[in-house]
C-alpha cells in the first residue's frame, strides 16, 4: 500500500504551501484536489450548466470521472493541463474559485471525483491537499493534518497576495468572503469541512511560512 500524507483546511490557511515544500522535501507526489474541483467548475461555466438542472449535473459528474488533467512540476510550482490546455492560472479566478464551490456541494460530483482522486496515489508516496482527504478519500492515511488558521489572517494573506499581484481589493470584503466561505463549507451535506478525529491540528496564525514548515516536519519525522 502506498503511503499517503493529508492536509486538509480552509482557503488561505497555507495548506498548499506547506504541501509543495512537503512533496518536494519527500519527493512524493502531489495531488491538489482544489484544482481537480476548479477544473469541473471551469468545465461547467464554459458549458454553461446549472447545478439545478438534473441532465447538467450528470454532465459535470461525467466530465469529473473522465478528467483529462495533467499536473506537471516545475521549479515555481506546477503545470496544470486540462485536455492539453495549460489552465494553470485560469483556473485561480475568483470566478472559477466561485464555480468550484459551487459545485462542490454537489453529492454526484464528489462521488465521480472520489475514484479519480484515489488514482493519484503512486509509489514512493502521495501528499493530498484538500478539504476531505484524510475524512472522505484516504481514511486510512498514514499521517493525517488540519491545517487551520484564523479568519483574519487568512483574509490578510490574500490581501497581500492580491495586492502583489496588482489587484488590490478591499480588506474587509475579502473577510467577509472568507468567513462566507467557511460557513458554507463546514455546513454542506456532502463532506462539510473538518479535521478527521486522527487528525493533528496545526494553526499557522501569525506563523511564517518557514515556522509553520518546521511544525509539519516535526510531525512527519515523528
Ligand atoms: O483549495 P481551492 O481553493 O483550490 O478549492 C476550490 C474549492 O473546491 C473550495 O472552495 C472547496 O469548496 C472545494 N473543494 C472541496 N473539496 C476538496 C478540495 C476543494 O470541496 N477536497
Amino acid at each position: 500500500q502506498v503511503p499517503v500524507i493529508t492536509l486538509d483546511g480552509p482557503g488561505g490557511a497555507g495548506k498548499g504551501t506547506l504541501a509543495g515544500k512537503l512533496s518536494t522535501w519527500l519527493g512524493w507526489s502531489l495531488l491538489d484536489s482544489g484544482a481537480l474541483y476548479r477544473l469541473v467548475g471551469l468545465g461547467a461555466l464554459r458549458e454553461n450548466l446549472s447545478v439545478d438542472i438534473d441532465d447538467d449535473i450528470q454532465r459535470a459528474a461525467d466530465q469529473a470521472r473522465a478528467l483529462d488533467v495533467r499536473f506537471i512540476a516545475g521549479d515555481d510550482g506546477q503545470r496544470i493541463e486540462l485536455a492539453g490546455e495549460n489552465v494553470t492560472q485560469t483556473i485561480r479566478q475568483d470566478e472559477i474559485a466561485k464555480a468550484a464551490s459551487r459545485w462542490a456541494t454537489i453529492p454526484a460530483v464528489r462521488e465521480a471525483l472520489l475514484a479519480r482522486q484515489r488514482t493519484f496515489a503512486a509509489a514512493p508516496g502521495l501528499i493530498a491537499d484538500g478539504r476531505d482527504m484524510g475524512t472522505m478519500i484516504f481514511p486510512e492515511a498514514d499521517l493525517k493534518i488540519f491545517v487551520t488558521a484564523s479568519a483574519e489572517e487568512r483574509a490578510r494573506r490574500r490581501h497581500e497576495q492580491l495586492s502583489a499581484q496588482g489587484e488590490p481589493a478591499s480588506l474587509s470584503r475579502i473577510y467577509r468572503e472568507i468567513v462566507d466561505r467557511d460557513t458554507r463549507d463546514a455546513s454542506r451535506k456532502a463532506s462539510p469541512l473538518k479535521p478527521a478525529d486522527d487528525a493533528y491540528v496545526i494553526d499557522t496564525t501569525g506563523d511564517s511560512v518557514t515556522a509553520s514548515a518546521r511544525k509539519v516536519r516535526d510531525l512527519v519525522v515523528a
